[in-house]
């Protein structure tokens, strides 16, 4: 009984000790009065807690600002060098791949082109080995290692990693997770913790987390690409479905018989504003390559992009009204090439979404990233810090630090 009773009181304070962290990796430094109001615990528990953290190094003291009686307050921060994450975003052109320590903050980034028919799952297994060790190579000595992160862009099974059906990159059934983790395995001895998602389900925790839905419980992330992925947060949670594949949002079908999707049907909402439509819309003749130089384009007043863009704000609004129909957000984020192209589309996409039904309609903004284009980037790095986050002092004690090879 003695025994049982000391190991609940462990677990509660394991707990306690991972959500005051959690608090401090998500919302920045606080004072320790804050973490008492957050956490409800008491003002000598948060003290004990708090010692702990910064025993083990991922926490620091430090006078802040003067409060209110004029001296200085102790600001406890989170070290963004003391643990770190390798956080990638695979995307059918190109791999970001960056180092991000406790905090969230990228210490390192870089972003690599690829050939789309080229990119196999053994060629991106390959990068992803090389990419984390530069990544490695640029860690703070005696930074903990958490783990690695990878958002892709398609229907991923969360608990092995292994993506279904990724139709834009010509990929299914490909057990990423276990191909991942023997890679590097083979490269370092072992493998970190390894968490893998769907593109845009990572750019909805990281806008959730903080971004422009920091506030809100009900929001939608889009990312714009080559496809059209949906991250779907309810009631602050994201909603998976029965095997985690909900929220396909791109291949909703809003063009009854119109172009064919990778996905095998027609007229999918990505076939009408993927950028790949856009592009093939004005014609690659017309020497417009990239969605970029088509939005470009359209905005220097040429005709042929001017009316892709036009069209693409019909569908773009006709998808929305949807979106806000069905599951009454408070926001939604138009990630990727979206972004660019909803400024150019705003009349259209607001005479759209006004035949939503009004309950729905008046409750909802629309909203670009608040992490421009990392908002997947920054998602892969969350996942990646979960481990860290549900058990900070375990993890540290682990021998495993980014600069041992
Ligand atoms: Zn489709």
């Amino acid at each position: 009984m003695a025994t049982r009773m000391a190991s609940t009181q462990d677990d509660l304070r394991r707990l306690n000790r991972a959500r005051l962290l959690r608090h401090l990796h998500e919302r920045g430094s606080a004072r320790r009065s804050d973490l008492v109001a957050v956490s409800g615990l008491n003002r000598s528990t948060v003290g004990v807690l708090v010692s702990e953290l910064s025993d083990a190094g991922l926490v620091v003291e430090a006078a802040g600002a003067p409060g209110q009686v004029g001296r200085p307050s102790l600001l406890v921060a989170p070290v963004q060098t003391s643990a770190v994450v390798v956080a990638f975003d695979l995307r059918v052109d190109c791999t970001i791949v960056a180092l991000v320590g406790l905090g969230g903050h990228e210490l390192w980034r870089r972003e690599q082109s690829h050939k789309r028919a080229k990119y196999t799952p053994a060629s991106a297994v390959k990068n992803i080995v090389s990419l984390t060790r530069q990544a490695l190579d640029q860690a703070p000595n005696d930074a903990v290692w958490v783990g690695i992160g990878i958002g892709v862009p398609g229907v991923v099974d969360h608990d092995d990693g292994l993506v279904r059906q990724a139709p834009n990159l010509g990929w299914s059934d490909v057990p990423l997770g276990d191909l991942v983790r023997s890679a590097l395995v083979e490269e370092f001895g072992e493998a970190p913790y390894l968490a893998i998602g769907n593109d845009a389900d990572l750019g909805a925790v990281a806008e959730h987390v903080r971004g422009v839905g920091a506030d809100h419980s009900n929001l939608i992330f889009l990312s714009g690409e080559v496809g059209i992925g949906g991250g779907v947060i309810i009631d602050g949670r994201p909603m998976l479905g029965a095997g985690g594949f909900g929220g396909e949002v791109g291949h909703m079908v809003v063009h009854p018989g119109g172009s064919a999707c990778r996905c095998g049907a027609r007229g999918c909402w990505e076939t009408e504003i993927g950028s790949d439509a856009l592009v093939r819309a004005v014609d690659r003749a017309n020497g417009m390559e990239t969605i970029e130089e088509v939005i470009a384009a359209a905005m220097a007043g040429e005709a042929r992009a001017r009316a892709a863009v036009d069209q693409a704000g019909e569908w773009l609004g006709l998808g929305l009204a949807n979106l806000v129909n069905l599951f009454n957000p408070e926001v939604i984020v138009l990630g990727g090439h979206l972004r660019l192209l909803l400024p150019l589309v705003e009349a259209q996409v607001r005479e759209q979404v006004s035949h939503a039904l009004s309950a729905a309609r008046d409750q909802v903004r629309l909203e670009i990233p608040a992490l421009d284009a990392d908002s997947t980037l920054i998602g892969a790095s969350e996942i990646a810090f979960d481990r860290l986050l549900a058990d900070p002092i375990t993890v540290v004690t682990e021998p495993y630090h980014a600069t041992a090879s």
